[in-house]
């Protein structure tokens, strides 16, 4: 992936967003606060007005800042900071191996930020498997990063606003695993290991 195809990506997941509103929002109306749609959505309109071209790291950096300067709530940080940090591993043009790279980072980045592990009930249950399904299969399909998704609905949360609903949280995906699946389907579109 060129800086050009990435750039069509991140404009890419605006519409995504906007599509994807009110599943996102139904599921944080069950274990949250029932904004993580609309925040989404504010989040990559924004990444769709602001950021322009530029190399790949520059588009990276650019969608963080965006990302954290346009999302309120706990995804914000952690989406955009994570942007941040891979842009400084990204290769002009993205292939497999730097791919996982990069999510190895958002990996290490939302583990440290969130000062999160697997199996909360959160973003990073499909963050940290994502390296390892590119590995395994050589490419990210959306069916393969939604069963990563749909291994959280059994999950108790014990992170984030979702952890008020302790045993409650059980029978839905969270929220933030249910973004991540299209983040990472977007970053990993017709990049193959
Ligand atoms: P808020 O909870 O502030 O309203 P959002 O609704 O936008 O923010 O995002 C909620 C999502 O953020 C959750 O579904 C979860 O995936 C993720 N999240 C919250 N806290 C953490 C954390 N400490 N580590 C990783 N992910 C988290
Ligand atoms: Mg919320
Ligand atoms: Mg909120």
């Amino acid at each position: 992936m060129n800086a050009e195809k990435l750039l069509e990506q991140m404009h890419g997941l605006k519409s995504v967003f906007d599509e994807k509103e009110g599943e996102l929002t139904g599921l944080d109306r069950e274990i949250g606060d029932g904004d993580h749609g609309v925040n989404m959505k504010r989040g990559f309109s924004a990444v769709n007005e602001k950021v322009g071209s530029g190399s790949t790291q520059e588009i990276l950096k650019q969608t963080g800042m965006t990302l954290m300067s346009s999302i309120g709530g706990a995804s914000g940080p952690l989406y955009g900071f994570s942007f941040v940090k891979m842009s400084e591993v990204a290769k002009e043009e993205i292939n497999g191996d730097n791919l996982i790279e990069l999510l190895e980072v958002f990996d290490r980045t939302v583990a440290e930020k969130g000062k999160v592990e697997g199996g909360e009930k959160t973003m990073y249950d499909v963050i940290s498997k994502s390296a390892d399904l590119l590995r395994d299969k050589g490419s990210l399909s959306l069916e393969d990063l939604q069963q990563l998704a749909e291994e959280t609905k059994d999950m108790i949360a014990t992170k984030g606003r979702a952890a008020y609903f302790k045993e409650k949280s059980k029978g839905t995906i969270d929220p933030g695993a249910q973004s991540a699946v299209y983040i990472i389907h977007a970053l990993g579109a017709g990049v193959e290991k």
